[in-house]
């Protein structure tokens, strides 16, 4: 694909920075192909570096939510931005989008800003682990919660595997109080807890998981965290750095009436800039430094111009209420993909809530990540390549999810439909 311009590009970058790329899945590996540079983006679209337009479905893997380069957010952003953009003291932005963040999330009575969603798990994970003053955490095999040493842990077989690393430099005392558990199953998570009970500090969740394909939970698998959570006094922490106010205005614990005790932030509530935040109940927030004794500290936490577009995006998203129209204009596209694989004899399966949904290349059901890789991969790849030629921009991997943001419309469904519908896969 990367003729001309991206092609120089990706090379000249290749020179200088680890694989030409400064997050891994960027350089289109698990879809063999080449990576295109972006010179600007506006609503649903992307502008490559030889000025091909694509429709964008993974919308920088999830923040734009209400589309590339909007002009309420970026009056905002150029606002805050004229009078300085780094103070390192704090401002009134900072309680203004933690007063937003409180009122959406009924389980988050105070919240610690930081940087990206990396920082916001490792702030959850320790500050778990000081307040209950264990070291055991629960993970689930296929969630992603950034690129944490101790949450580095892949997929082993059996229903109960203590954690060995998934990454050279993740040294295996880091891990080993990881315990890795099959996603949705609710007796490995029982049987776990019996086996450890007193020394868990915390069970880590996607509380819909997006970082395997997207797979909503079954209702009760969610509950019985909650409940042994609470039997057990350890810390239920929901990861909702996709789902927070992208399926719901209050993310995922809103919809389904599950109360996390720490909630990890990040993406959207950043409006396009970096951002993170963990937050909860007071009575473990105030276990973090300087009001308690659990450390965590950044020079750029609560930038103030990441936390304007952050307030400028939830303020959209609070007044406009597009929850419904996404959900709306999200299910027609699956039905069509759907209806136009059928008829191409194409095994598929495509879960969806909102506005994410992943289409799997197995008949599925994919409930997790054993019924996940089951996918073709190699099919998703030459998907991946033809759709970017017919200027449609998806995840640049089977296992990630797609988004719609409010400047999507049947324009560019109709456009995608017709070039799914001359797919040769
Ligand atoms: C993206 C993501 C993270 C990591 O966030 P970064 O900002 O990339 O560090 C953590 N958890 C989940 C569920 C994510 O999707």
């Amino acid at each position: 694909m990367a003729a001309g311009k991206n092609a120089k590009l990706f090379s000249d970058a290749k020179k200088v920075i680890p694989g030409g790329v400064n997050s891994p899945v960027r350089a289109f590996k698990s879809v063999n192909a080449k990576p295109i540079f972006i010179e600007k983006a506006k609503g649903p679209y992307l502008y490559d570096a030889d000025a091909k337009k694509y429709i964008d479905y993974c919308l920088s893997w999830g923040p734009m939510i209400l589309g590339h380069a909007n002009t309420k957010i970026l009056t905002e952003v150029k606002k805050v931005m004229n009078k300085g953009t780094s103070y390192g003291i704090p401002t009134e932005l900072e309680t203004k989008l933690a007063q937003m963040i409180t009122q959406a999330i009924d389980s988050v009575e105070k919240v610690r800003l930081v940087s990206s969603g990396t920082e916001a798990v490792m702030t959850a994970i320790r500050l778990a682990r000081g307040t209950t003053g264990r070291d055991k955490i629960i993970k689930f095999i296929g969630c992603y919660h950034g690129h944490v040493d101790h949450m580095l842990v892949q997929a082993g077989s059996g229903a109960l595997t203590l954690g060995a690393p998934s990454s050279p430099g993740v040294p295996k005392d880091f891990t080993k109080h990881t315990i890795l558990l099959p996603y949705n199953d609710k007796k490995a998570v029982q049987n776990a807890f019996k086996k450890y009970s007193k020394q868990i500090a915390a069970v880590i969740v996607e509380p819909v998981a997006g970082n395997m394909g997207v797979i909503v939970p079954d209702m009760t698998f969610l509950k019985t965290l909650r409940s042994l959570c609470t039997k057990n006094k350890s810390i239920l922490i929901f990861d909702e750095v996709i789902t927070g106010f992208r399926v719901a205005y209050g993310g995922i614990q809103k919809m389904f009436g599950v109360k996390a005790d720490l909630t990890c932030l990040g993406k959207i509530i950043g409006g396009g800039f970096p951002i993170g935040a963990c937050g909860g109940r007071a009575k473990i927030m105030n276990n973090l430094s300087p009001q308690g004794t659990v450390y965590q500290a950044g020079t750029l936490s609560g930038n103030p111009v990441c936390v304007a577009a952050g307030i400028a995006t939830l303020k959209i998203l609070k007044s406009k209420n597009p929850y419904p129209s996404l959900n709306k204009l999200t299910v027609k596209l699956c039905k069509q993909i759907s209806q136009t694989l059928e008829d191409k004899n194409i095994e598929h399966t495509i879960n969806q809530i909102g506005s994410m949904f992943t289409l799997f290349f197995t008949d599925g059901p994919v409930t997790g990540y054993e019924s996940a890789i089951k996918s073709d991969t190699k099919r998703y790849a030459k998907y991946f390549t033809q759709m970017l030629n017919a200027g449609i921009y998806l995840p640049p991997s089977q296992f990630e999810a797609n988004f719609l943001s409010t400047k999507h419309t049947q324009t560019q469904i109709d456009q995608t439909i017709s070039a799914i519908k001359n797919l040769k896969l």
